[in-house]
């Protein structure tokens, strides 16, 4: 595959960074990652905003327009033939003379295959296990996951697919995608500490209505539906949390009624 690094177009293999970039030794940059619909970049000018709001509000300069971000996009997905993938734009925290101050970060864009959750997981619905954390900056895509890794084999051994992450009992989200809750067929997701997802705002928008604001875990336990949302995932029911069956236990209508809406826009911006 091919990638954009060091100002150009190389085989992703060549790619490299310097061992003393804050990315490496603090976990210092931001990311965005976004899919290919038939060839198409879907909401890149949504996934361009976020990356450059990101840029911004950590201090790492960036030397590309928007519009020079977009011809690079494009000009990876021709040469990489991607008709259904990821793009992941990186841009890393760069080498800083105290090794600590953020610096002029490294561009890279790297196309990618794309990992789908299992049909049966749509089918059945998926299990998160509770944490009490909240992400540093949770508003910023940066590339700050330690705690989210390094708590993944936790909840893989309690057999659950994801972590639903709370603070004193306020639920914020889940690793790498925002949570929802539908009870007596009203919609609603928390107001803070969320990364603002594109495929939250484009529910929300799809939706129609959907209460932001605080919701609690025991709002959560008593729901009727839950799911989560991200680009990869897209819309995924959550059956449990815990040891808790979320209403019947099985995805409901709302959850499902809305996957269907997204899969439909997707394929009227693209097709
Ligand atoms: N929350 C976190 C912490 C994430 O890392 C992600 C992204 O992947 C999301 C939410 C979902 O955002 P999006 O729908 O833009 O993929």
């Amino acid at each position: 595959p091919f990638c954009f690094a060091d100002g150009q177009i190389i085989s992703s293999e060549k790619a490299t960074i310097h061992p003393m970039d804050l990315g490496l030794i603090r976990g210092y940059g931001i990311f965005d990652f976004f899919r290919t619909v038939n060839f198409k970049p879907l909401f890149l000018e949504s996934y361009l905003d976020r990356f450059l709001a990101s840029a911004e509000r950590t201090f790492l300069p960036l030397d590309y327009s928007r519009a020079e971000l977009k011809a690079i996009v494009h000009e990876l997905i021709e040469k990489n033939h991607l008709k259904e993938g990821g793009i992941r734009m990186v841009l890393s925290g760069g080498v800083s003379p105290n090794h600590f101050s953020p610096a002029k970060g490294k561009l890279f864009i790297f196309a990618e295959s794309l990992i789908f959750p299992a049909q049966e997981k749509y089918d059945k619905g998926i299990k998160l296990l509770s944490l009490e954390y909240v992400r540093p900056i949770a508003e910023i895509k940066t590339t700050n996951y330690a705690y989210p890794v390094w708590d993944s084999i936790r909840w893989k051994d309690a057999g659950a697919e994801d972590v639903l992450y709370h603070l004193n009992g306020h639920l914020s989200e889940s690793s790498r995608s925002n949570f929802f809750i539908v009870k007596d067929g009203v919609i609603s997701t928390p107001d803070t500490h969320v990364l603002m997802g594109i495929t939250r705002k484009n529910v929300i928008e799809l939706a129609g209505k959907v209460q932001i604001r605080p919701i609690s875990m025991q709002e959560a336990l008593n729901a009727d539906e839950a799911f989560i949302t991200s680009t990869t995932k897209v819309l995924l029911p959550v059956t449990q949390i815990d040891d808790h069956e979320i209403g019947t236990g099985k995805p409901g209508p709302v959850s499902l009624g809305l996957l269907e809406k997204f899969r439909e826009l997707e394929k009227e911006i693209c097709f």
